[in-house]
């Protein structure tokens, strides 16, 4: 099975009365006449903090798109994320990092550090992440597939390697590139972790997140973590972030397009003093992301705007159609502050380094025709 027909179709239907769509078992718990009833993969069905059947098709179309054993999914990405580190890490455990990431896992994995975890920061590159591996092996190695908000791209099979010759457990939180772009377990990867909340349910109304495992092992492990730390995605929740997945393979084509496009025409703009997108071939990482995603770049372009904070506020305002605010990957453009928001808790020091400014913005761009969304800019632009 082809990965777009995963998407749609790549799970089992265990319903007994031969519905097309996966039932919602709203249920707190299920009955016990003795010993727990099993679930199709063998957990225990007693209680929904620890497994829930509705939630299955969704891993198993999950796992199927990321090339993994099996799949759990959490009320969201920083559930998903925050389970994943408690599983593999004690005491005197070391991540690797970039130290340019999604701000809460930066903050979650520096707050680690009051039980012992110590964290190693590097810039987002695959030379000086791979530096970084070598230069001690850490318990984990941590990396992002596309960079938030300036979207770098690192060697995905280099880094893994890498990392798992020197016996590091590899993460990579695929949110931005998706499974339509990269599948780093194919690569040698252990878990990845996604935001359901943005590509994979793609509607901006559900918050969600997901963890696929490459072994059994890890997933009992990481499913024990599930339910101690609560996190479990909830049934409705579930039921959308399926049927929001069915569509993400048109969807995220579309706004891959979409934003080439919308990145070639910022690059031409006036008011606009530079433009990030990997797709142009003024990105540094233009290389390294046509080699692993072939022709297409993500939906998500930031660019900087000429007269800083205040230009960027005024442009904020005058947007008609684009939403401003957080998140990303829905079918609705949306404009994020960045400095305001997801970069929020990257320490200034390292955002001056990493150049996250006052007049960067970032764009994700949804699913609006193309043309509506340029005269949008172009007017909030000019404003
Ligand atoms: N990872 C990335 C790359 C993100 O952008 C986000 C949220 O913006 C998260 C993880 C956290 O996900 P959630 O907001 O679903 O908890």
């Amino acid at each position: 099975m082809r990965r777009g027909t995963a998407a749609v179709r790549g799970f089992r239907l265990l319903d007994p009365y031969g519905s097309l769509q996966p039932p919602i078992y709203q249920t707190a718990l299920f009955r016990m006449e003795g010993e727990a009833l099993k679930s199709d993969r063998g957990f225990d069905l007693k209680y929904s903090r620890e497994e829930n059947p509705t939630l299955r098709p969704l891993e198993e179309a999950l796992a199927t798109l990321e090339d993994g054993v099996d799949a759990l999914v959490f009320n969201s990405g920083m559930a998903a994320l925050s389970s994943v580190f408690f599983s593999l890490l004690n005491a005197d455990a070391t991540v690797l990092t970039t130290m340019e990431a999604y701000g809460t896992t930066l903050r979650l994995l520096s707050s680690l550090g009051r039980f012992g975890v110590k964290l190693r920061k590097t810039y987002p590159s695959t030379e000086t992440y791979i530096e970084g591996l070598k230069s001690g092996r850490p318990t984990v190695a941590f990396v992002e597939t596309i960079t938030n908000p300036l979207l770098h791209v690192l060697d995905i099979p280099e880094v893994v390697k890498t990392a798992k010759d020197l016996g590091s457990v590899v993460v990579v939180d695929n949110t931005f590139a998706t499974p339509v772009l990269i599948q780093p377990i194919s690569h040698g990867a252990d878990v990845v972790v996604h935001s359901t909340s943005k590509y994979i349910a793609g509607h901006n109304d559900v918050i969600g997140g997901v963890a696929v495992v490459s072994s059994r092992a890890m997933l009992e492990e990481l499913w024990v973590w599930r339910a101690m730390l609560g996190g479990i995605m909830q049934p409705f929740e579930a039921f959308l972030t399926l049927r929001g997945l069915k569509t993400l393979f048109v969807r995220f084509e579309y706004q891959c397009k979409s934003a080439k496009a919308i990145a070639e025409f910022l690059a031409e703009h006036s008011k606009v003093a530079e433009v990030i997108y990997p797709g142009l071939p003024t990105h540094p990482d233009h290389g390294v992301a046509k080699k692993l995603f072939g022709d297409k770049f993500g939906a998500v372009v930031s660019f900087r705007v000429k007269g800083g904070r205040d230009a960027v506020f005024k442009f904020f305002k005058s947007l008609k159609l684009v939403t401003p605010g957080p998140s990303l990957g829905g079918v609705e453009s949306i404009a994020t502050y960045p400095v305001a928001s997801a970069a929020s808790p990257i320490p200034e020091e390292d955002r001056k380094i990493l150049g996250i400014t006052e007049d960067l913005v970032r764009l994700s761009v949804g699913l609006e025709d193309v043309d509506d969304l340029i005269e949008d800019l172009d007017q909030a632009l000019n404003a």
